[in-house]
Parts: C-alpha cells; structure tokens; sequence
C-alpha cells in the first residue's frame, strides 16, 4: 500500500478552528501509516526566537512576559479542542515543560534548539489527542526519535530503519516538523522553515508515493498572492526553479525540501488547507514543466563580501543561523545575503574573512528561463528607476535577476513589476493544421479576432501547417502578410519537426486547432498533449477514434488540465456540443437524440421529388461542392455515423463506431469499384432511391437520412444511423434542404423536445464555430 505525507504549516494550524479544519483534512485523506507532519502553531516559532533572544539579552522581563504569552496561546487551543481528561493531560505537560524552560532560564542552561522544538512537539500533540478524540488511532512522534545526525549530516540508512520500525502500525503518525537529533540525543533543528525538509526526507525514508504540503495559499504562485491579486497559481513547477525560489528565501517550501526527492518517484504537491478542494501545484521533476516566471521580495539583508567560501560552508552558515542563505560570484568575489539579524552572527563565524558591502537592504528578484532573463532584468530596472527605487546592488544569473535596494518593494510596487514582467509573458500560441476552405477563413478571421482578445490574453499564430509544408514563426506570424511569410520561410512539413518546435515553444499556454481531415494528423494529439497543448478539433477522427485510445486521450487530457474543444465537428458552427454540456451542467439527463446531421444528405433528401433521378441530384451536389470527392463517402452514412458517436460521447456513453448501426443510403454492392464503374451502374442507386421512396409515400411519410440514440430507462442505448420515414409535419421533414437539424430529449425537455436547426456546413460558420471554441478556452486561460 502506497503511504503519503501530509504536512501541515503553521499557517494551517493558527488558531482551534485551523486545527479542527486540519483535522478534517486528515479525516478524508489519510490512510492507516500515512504521516503527517506538523510545524508549530501560528507563528509560535517567532515567539519562541524572541523569547530566546530576551534570554541571551538578559532581559527577564521581557522574558517572562514572551513566556506568559506562549502559555496563553497553548492553552486556549488545548481549552477550545480537547474534553476534560485529554485537557487535564496535555495541561499538565505543558505546565512541567514551561516550568522546567523558566528554570533553565534562571540557570543559564537553556539551549536553543530545544527551546525552539517547543512549538513542533506541542502541536503534535494536540493534534494527535484531537484525532484521537474524533475516534483515528493517531500517535504524536517526536522526530528527534527518528532523524538522527553525525557531525550535522543526517544518518540516512539509520533514519530509514528507525522510521520503518516505528512507524509500521496500521494507524496515523503525527510527526514533529523541523527538528532532529544528534548523536549525543541534543536538539538540532533543520532551520526555519524545515518542516517542508522533514515531511520530503520522512517521505524518502518510508517509500511514500507523495507529500502534500499543505499552506494557507493555493499552490506556488507567480509572486506572492497575498501581496498581488493578479499573482497566477501555476499548476506545475519544476523542481529547479522551486529550489531556486526557496534559495532566494521564498517561504513557500524550504530551500532543502527538494534534495530528498532527488532520484525518487515521489510526488509533491503545494495546496492549500483552507481550501482543499482547489486545484494544488505540482512540483514536477525537470522537462515535465515549461520553466515560468516569479518575482519574490526580500526585506533587511545584509551583503557580506567573502574571501574564499570553503565548500559546504554556506551550509553551514544557514545552519547557524537557521536560515537559508543565498549566496553567488561576481566578478571573482563571493557574496552572501545574510538576514540582517543574523549579520553579527555570520561576520563572527568567517572570522575576519568578510565585511559588509551594503547593510539594511531589501528588494526583489527575478526569477525566469535563461532566455527572458537579460531582458527582464532591464525591463525590471527601467520600472523601478520609474518608481524612483534606488537599486544598491544588482546581479544577474542564468535563471535570475536579483535588486537590492534602499526601499522596500511595496505592494503596488510589486504588482506593477508582476503586471510588465509576469503576466506579460501570458501568451496562447495557437498553432493552425489545415489550411482548406474552411481553415483559410479561419486564419483570415483571426486577424480581428486576435485583437478583439488582446485584453484577455495575448494570442499568438505560431504556425500555419499544410500536409506538405509548414510556416513555424515562435514570436507569432503577422498576419496581415502571411501569404509572403509563407513563401519565404515555409519549411517541409514532418510530424517530429513540428512537435519538436511545439516543445521548444516558451508559451504559458499553447492550442493545437485541426482543421484538417486527416487520421493521421489526429493521431499526434497525444504528441501534442505531452507538450502541454489545448486541442481544438474540427476534425471528428479523435473524437471517434476506438474507446480505449480515446480514453486514454482524455486522461491524458485530465492529467495536464488541458481543454479539447470540438464544436465544429458535429453540425459546424451549430452550438449543439454546448447545449449537451450546459444541459448535463445544470442537472437534466439526455435521453434521446435525432436528426440529421450531414448537410450533403440533408441536402439530397430534402431536395428529392421525383422529377429526376436521385443519382442526378447527386451529381449536381458533387459538381457544386456539396459532397465528397467521392460522394458514396457521403452515401454511406459513416460521416453521420461518426457525429452520432461524437454525441453519444458527450452523454457520457462508453460507444465505439461499430456500436452504431449503419444502414447505408444505397445499395451495399455500389459501394465497391471506382467512381467511373458506379456510374455506369447509376441506375441501381436509382432503382433502390425509388423503391425507398415509394414506400414512405405509402405510409403518408418523407424519406429523410437521419440519425437516432436513445438512452433507455434499464441503461441499454440503441443508436442507428439509417433510412427513416417521418411525419410529414416533423421538423425533420421540413428541414431546409442543406441544413442540419438536432432534436433533444431530455428529463426536461421529454415531450417537447429541443430542436437546434440550422446550417450544418459552410466555411463561414464553421470558421466561426472554431473561434468560438477559441474564444471558450482564452476566457478559461486569462
Ligand atoms: P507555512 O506556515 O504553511 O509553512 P509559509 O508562511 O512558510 O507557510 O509559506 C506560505 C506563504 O508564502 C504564503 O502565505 C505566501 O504569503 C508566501 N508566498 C510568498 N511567495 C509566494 C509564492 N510565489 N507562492 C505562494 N506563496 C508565496
Ligand atoms: N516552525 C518552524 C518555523 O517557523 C518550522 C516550519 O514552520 O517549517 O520556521
Ligand atoms: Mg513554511
């Protein structure tokens, strides 16, 4: 059985309500041996660092007035979530443990480390009685039993064995964040902010599938959300570029929160205890996410200046000092950013080997793929100049551009620089398959189109694909000249190239729209997900394509959160694809669904009166571009057959094509040899066109070509495509010929059906039913 760790923040735990909220989280997610991790409340690890400090002041006022408020706080979450005998208890410890630290407070003997681990063992604690309370078998562990260090390296295989024996029982294990033990059983901490290293090193240690960190934001953002309201959640990060973030001194996750996954399948997420059903942000292993862009801030830094950094020794330092410290090389020198209160600490560490080159600085960095980077940093620099913030001391690296300056960056500030910098870099590429009638309408009206969204986000046509030949342009195709761009730079078209250019694409978002009617084209959709692209789809192969690919199609689809649109694939611009979904959105059950769904035999059926031959009216539709190439494509009935499924697909219903009964609109044998032979056998298509004909007469009825499914009340569907003889008066019957027509059964509409008619074909209105699924997905990405 796979275990998972959770991990709790002090954010998630600040106040009885936090806890009980939590609580419920662990109720509905944990399994028996999954761990949880917990930091300490709120922000008690501050309380407790303020407390230290008075104590290394001598300041025993200020002392026990910090430790009086440490008590308030304990007990008013033990008073507020535990009964009477579990109170008795956990107050009862508390007592001795504030009575031993006031103790060792007037003996001198405190030590920090353990008086910091407080807060970690008190909120295991009263998590575990509270769970208990609510009836899991959940036990409090300390995980000073479980992580154990030599000379400050932690003692994996040790570690692992420990946690495996103690931590094998069919129960929840409540675990203490951030702190660990050395050899000589004294207090060691994992510096602020650790208990994201204590959940992922936990998870390595017992095998877990994955870790959950659970914060009081929504995943990793953009900037910090609750300084800019327009920060954009990402839902994947790689793991690169969440170490970097960590390493500048972003909280979000601990710098070394991501080394125990190093070489392991486990998967991360960052999501948010305040609200659990939102969608988390993975943090995803390299080349299974686009890099993005971030802005974080820093306040009261100090720069020191180095003579030769050993290895290991900025470890060292953060250790120290209990914080992460970033450090980097210019011009042959190495520097540190050190917070400013831990200045003294660090200067006395290095011994006369570093000074300060600026002290009580703050400011922001920018963090990005290499390619965006030097320009970024200028736009930055520009902006702030702007907003007259003086910049002390600026560096750039491959992936980040950092600013220390005199003031610090506010609010509008940062928004300012997140709205030139960030959102800016919120493109849709869209690439366009399939340049036919239909797709040059498209492409033509996409030039208004491309403006009139401007606003929302910034739409790109990255290429323009032929069967044979493509134009890739990755900063977007004019469009008002494409004609001559395509001539100039056109390139052969092979599958691989353009996934390869697709995967190279530096686009928040990127849309594949298929205007072709090729299979084979159909078939590199999952190519194209992989590479985190939208599917527009005018083509219906995928959409019909076998269940289990389809399937697969979609999971693949769920897995990303990406969308697939395909509006025109059934009835063109007809929104009969919308009014299905709304109708199931809003509750209602389709039951029944008929019509006709090809303009060609709408076309010819309606258009029949026996004044000529059917096989004429054929020809005519072929000569005027109604039909196939081959019209007995169009007189099978497959084209039909395939939107039937499309439909039945979007009920819900688990069909493949040959679920659907096909009754072609001519004679079987007619299907076989080539055009030429089956129009020197016109007259038999004729013979059975009449024959069909006379019939329908004969019951007072019209033939029409229609498509039916129905939903019965035991489950069962029947679906059949096929020769149908209707009511004279039926809407079907009195379709304009051409047109498509859906008729729509439903709980809600039964006796009175829903009926969508309209053009079922047609460049305009198809190319129009494309933008609207365009237009769909940009409203879904702003
Ligand atoms: P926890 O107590 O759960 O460990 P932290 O306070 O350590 O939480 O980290 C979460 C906080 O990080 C958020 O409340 C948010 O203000 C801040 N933050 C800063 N930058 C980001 C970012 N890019 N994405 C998400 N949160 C961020
Ligand atoms: N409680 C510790 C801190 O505040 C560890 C953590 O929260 O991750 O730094
Ligand atoms: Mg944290």
């Amino acid at each position: 059985m796979t275990k998972v760790v959770h991990k709790f923040g002090g954010s998630s735990l600040s106040s009885a309500a936090r806890y009980q909220a939590v609580a419920q989280i662990v109720l509905s997610q944990c399994q028996a041996k999954d761990c949880v991790v917990v930091s300490a409340a709120g922000k008690t690890t501050n309380t407790l660092v303020k407390l230290w400090d008075s104590y290394q002041q001598d300041d025993n006022q200020g002392f026990s007035d910090i430790l009086l408020q440490i008590e308030n706080h304990q007990i008013e979450l033990i008073c507020a979530l535990l009964n009477a005998d579990e109170q008795r208890a956990l107050l009862g410890c508390l007592r001795q443990e504030l009575q031993a630290i006031g103790e060792a407070c007037k003996h001198n003997t405190l030590h920090e480390a353990s008086l910091l681990a407080h807060g970690e063992v008190w909120s295991a604690r009263i998590l575990a009685s509270y769970l208990t309370q609510l009836g899991t078998k959940a036990l409090n562990i300390d995980a000073r039993n479980l992580f154990k260090l030599h000379h400050g390296q932690l003692l994996h295989q040790q570690n692992k064995q420990t946690c495996n024996e103690l931590l094998s029982e069919p129960m929840i294990y409540i675990v203490t964040g951030f702190i660990a033990s050395n050899m000589a059983g004294q207090t060691v901490t994992l510096g602020r902010n650790g208990s994201d290293y204590s959940a992922t090193l936990l998870a390595n240690y017992i095998d877990a599938s994955a870790v959950s960190i659970w914060t009081d934001t929504q995943g990793v953002y953009s900037t910090d959300p609750r300084k800019v309201a327009s920060a954009i959640k990402y839902s994947k990060v790689c793991r690169s570029q969440a170490n970097l973030l960590a390493r500048l001194g972003n909280p979000v996750l601990h710098a070394k929160t991501l080394s125990p996954l190093k070489n392991t399948a486990i998967k991360l997420q960052v999501r948010s205890s305040f609200e659990p059903e939102a969608s988390p942000t993975e943090v995803v292993k390299e080349g299974y996410s686009k890099e993005k862009r971030f802005i974080t801030t820093f306040n009261e830094l100090d720069l020191i200046r180095v003579d030769g950094l050993g290895q290991g020794e900025v470890g060292e330092l953060s250790q120290l000092i209990q914080h992460s410290i970033h450090h980097f090389e210019t011009d042959g020198e190495a520097y540190l950013l050190v917070p400013a209160a831990n200045t003294h600490t660090v200067l006395q560490a290095l011994s006369g080997r570093a000074n300060i080159v600026e002290s009580a600085l703050q400011g922001c960095a920018i963090v990005a793929p290499s390619a965006d980077i030097l320009y970024l940093q200028s736009q930055a620099r520009q902006i702030l100049s702007r907003q007259d913030v003086v910049v002390r001391f600026s560096h750039t690296a491959s992936k980040y551009a950092l600013f220390l300056t005199d003031q610090a960056i506010d609010s509008d500030t940062l928004a300012l620089l997140h709205d030139k910098l960030i959102n800016k870099g919120r493109e849709l590429g869209v690439i366009i398959a399939g340049l036919g009638n239909v797709g040059e309408v498209f492409v033509e009206q996409c030039r208004k189109q491309v403006s009139r969204l401007h606003d929302q986000l910034d739409v790109k046509i990255v290429a323009l694909v032929r069967s044979k030949e493509m134009l890739f342009c990755a900063s977007g195709i004019a469009l008002n000249n494409w004609q001559q761009q395509w001539q100039n730079e056109a390139v052969a078209y092979e599958n691989d190239e353009l996934i390869e250019r697709i995967a190279e694409l530096d686009y928040e978002h990127k849309v594949v729209v298929d205007i072709t009617a090729s299979e084979s084209f159909s078939k590199l959709y999952p190519s194209f997900v992989k590479q985190d692209c939208h599917l527009i789809s005018a083509n219906k192969y995928a959409g019909t394509a076998d269940s289990q690919w389809y399937q697969t199609l979609r999971e693949q689809l769920n897995e990303r959160e990406l969308y697939w649109r395909y509006n025109t694939s059934v009835g063109a611009g007809l929104p009969v694809n919308f009014a299905l979904a709304d109708l199931q959105h809003s509750g209602d059950k389709i039951t029944h669904i008929e019509g006709v769904f090809s303009g060609t035999l709408s076309w010819l059926c309606s258009s029949f009166d026996g004044s000529k031959p059917f096989s004429e009216l054929v020809l005519a539709a072929q000569k005027m571009g109604y039909t196939e190439p081959d019209p007995r494509e169009d007189l099978s009935g497959r084209d039909m057959q395939r939107k039937l499924l499309i439909l039945a697909r979007d009920i819900g219903l688990n069909l493949d094509v040959k679920d659907i009964q096909l009754e072609p609109l001519m004679p079987a044998e007619l299907a076989q040899g080539s055009w030429d032979e089956f129009l020197t056998r016109r007259d038999t298509l004729d013979a059975f066109y009449n024959q069909q004909h006379e019939c329908a007469v004969g019951q007072g009825k019209v033939l029409r070509y229609t498509g039916a499914l129905t939903l019965h009340e035991n489950g069962n569907v029947t679906a059949k495509v096929g020769i149908a003889f209707v009511d004279k008066s039926s809407a079907i019957a009195n379709l304009t010929p051409g047109d498509n027509i859906f008729v729509i059964k439903s709980l809600w509409y039964d006796n009175n059906p829903l009926v969508l008619q309209g053009p079922g074909a047609g460049k305009e209105v198809t190319s129009a039913g494309i933008h609207s699924d365009l237009y769909w997905l940009v409203q879904r990405l702003k």
